[in-house]
Order: C-alpha cells, then sequence, then structure tokens
C-alpha cells in the first residue's frame, strides 16, 4: 500500500472535519455511510451523532487504527468496518453519505451513490476543488461539462466550503472543496445510459452547435443501428428507402435545439431533446 496510489491525505484541522460532519445535519436515528474512514479523524465525530456507522476502507492497516481507536469506547457498538474497495463493495441501507474521498475514485463515488436504492437523503462529500466546481457548475458558465450534466440530472449540488491543501498530512497537490448532494426523489424517469449517451456526442465539442456534433464520425450510424433494434424489438418494419439522417435532422429542427450549444444547455433541455428521439424510436445505448 503506498499513500499516492490510496490517495491518503489525512484531515488535520478538527475544526474543517467538525464544520464537515455539522453540514450532514445528523439525527440520532441515521445511519451514515463513510467512504475512506482513514484513521478516523471524521469517523468518530459521526459517531457522537448518529445511530450506525458503516466505514468502508481499502487499507488494512487503516481499518485497523481506526478499530484500535474507538476499542473500548461506547461508540464501538455503533461502527462496522468493512475492508474493501467501495468500488465493488456491496453498499449497506444508509441515510447519509460522509466522505473525504480518496480522489482516484471521485466519478465512481458519485455515480454509485447516485444509483443506490433506496435513495440516501444527503451527502456531504470532500473533492478535489476542479472535481466539485464541475459538479457544481451551471450551464453557461466555463466549467458546464458532461459531468455537471449527468451528476445534475439525479441530484441538486451546492458548494459549501473550500478546505485549503495545507489541512492534510502529508499536503496534498491541490486544494479541495466539500459540497452537498441532494438527490431528487423520485429521480428523473429516464435511463442513464440514454442520457449519457447524448451528453457525450453533445460535450465532445460543447461550444459547437448540436447539429455540429451529430456530424462526428460514426453518430449516426450508431443511432441509426439502435434505431433498427428498436424497430426490431418493438415489431415495426424499417420501411425502405428511409433517409434516417434526414429524419434526425429535421427532428432537430423541429425541436430547435439544432443551432443550440452543450455548453448552454439545461438539464432540461438535454432531456426534452432525449424524449423527442425517444418519440422517434431512436436511442442513444
Ligand atoms: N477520511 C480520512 C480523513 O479525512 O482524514 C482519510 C481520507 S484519505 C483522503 C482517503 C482514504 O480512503 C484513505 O484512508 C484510503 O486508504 C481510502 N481509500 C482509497 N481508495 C479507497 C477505495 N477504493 N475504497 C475504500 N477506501 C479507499
Amino acid at each position: 500500500f503506498n499513500t499516492e496510489r490510496f490517495g491518503q491525505h489525512i484531515l488535520k484541522n478538527p475544526g474543517v472535519a467538525r464544520d464537515i460532519v455539522d453540514k450532514a445535519n445528523l439525527r440520532p436515528t441515521d445511519r451514515v455511510l463513510e467512504v475512506g474512514p482513514g484513521t478516523g479523524n471524521l469517523t468518530v465525530l459521526i459517531l457522537e451523532k448518529a445511530k450506525q456507522v458503516t466505514a468502508i476502507e481499502m487499507d488494512p492497516r487503516m481499518a485497523a487504527e481506526l478499530s484500535k481507536r474507538v476499542q473500548g469506547t461506547p461508540e464501538q457498538r455503533k461502527l462496522n468496518i468493512m475492508i474493501g474497495d467501495f468500488v465493488k463493495a456491496d453498499l449497506p441501507y444508509f441515510d447519509v453519505c460522509i466522505s473525504n474521498t480518496p480522489y482516484q475514485i471521485s466519478s465512481p463515488i458519485i455515480f454509485r451513490l447516485l444509483s443506490h436504492r433506496p435513495l440516501f437523503r444527503v451527502a456531504i462529500l470532500m473533492f478535489q476543488r476542479e472535481f466539485a466546481m464541475r459538479l457544481v457548475a451551471q450551464p453557461g458558465s466555463s466549467l458546464w461539462s458532461r459531468l455537471s450534466a449527468n451528476v445534475q440530472l439525479y441530484a441538486a449540488v451546492d458548494h459549501i466550503r473550500k478546505v485549503d491543501k495545507a489541512n492534510f498530512r502529508p499536503a496534498p497537490e491541490v486544494d479541495s472543496s466539500v459540497v452537498r448532494v441532494v438527490p431528487k426523489d423520485p429521480p428523473p424517469p429516464v435511463k442513464f445510459e440514454e442520457f449519457d449517451g447524448l451528453t457525450r456526442i453533445l460535450f465532445t465539442r460543447r461550444n459547437k452547435t448540436v447539429h455540429a456534433n451529430f456530424q462526428a464520425k460514426g453518430v449516426y450510424k450508431m443511432l441509426e443501428q439502435n434505431w433498427k433494434t428498436w424497430c426490431a424489438e418493438t415489431g415495426q418494419m424499417v420501411e425502405d428507402g428511409v433517409d434516417f439522417k434526414q429524419r434526425v435532422d429535421s427532428l432537430l429542427e423541429e425541436t430547435g435545439y439544432a443551432e443550440n450549444r452543450a455548453a448552454k444547455m439545461t438539464v432540461d433541455d438535454l432531456l426534452k431533446l432525449l424524449s423527442a428521439f425517444h418519440d422517434i424510436g431512436v436511442h442513444f445505448a
């Protein structure tokens, strides 16, 4: 195990740790999931307020240290330590997730949490500043990206505070930020793979028009293939001589999105466009 590979930067500022846990507004009935507890600087504070904590830690030495730290305390029985990789672990039920995230798994953490059912109430997560700013970015801003849209499809994300790199040992190379993630409940009734398939095309060059991005190599071909599969699955005849590209282009015109640019499109715009495609049997996954 090595510090870099596991992103082991321990939070040394007790005020910041307290603030992160406070922001979760924990209730005495809450079951909390903590990802990457390390030596337990956040864990002990969570234990004071929650009913139960499951901490998933990949490094057995860290897990042992945490276990020792709570041994013999009244909180010991509330803590369940799972040794393993969060990405592969079976997640328990949880109301709240708190994590000073190992940065290597920033994306997997957020998407795994959002696809977990039943939905959690809130997650308080620390990320590299740049990643955090993309999570909270709004359409029209320079950081609005495929990541922003894909996450905001499922959740409201806001920036809670900055955490300077000097608060960690060893100090990482970049500053961090803490965000609050509140899932939309119920989630929008759209398959993630479909939405992701659309944003993958439109954000390839986010300042180009929707129409221009559809011209990229392979896009029409892939969509036509998906459309034919859909026709077969729904028992529809694939009419002869259909100009598929023409059909897609006129849909883009009709919806009014042809000349839009992903850089300025909202999640709602993207959902409307996706839904119009689905109406004519065109799928992105
Ligand atoms: N939460 C502690 C704190 O704030 O001081 C430690 C934070 S440290 C940035 C990240 C922790 O996550 C390390 O203890 C590391 O071993 C652990 N970790 C790294 N990758 C992991 C993974 N895939 N699953 C679970 N834990 C992981």
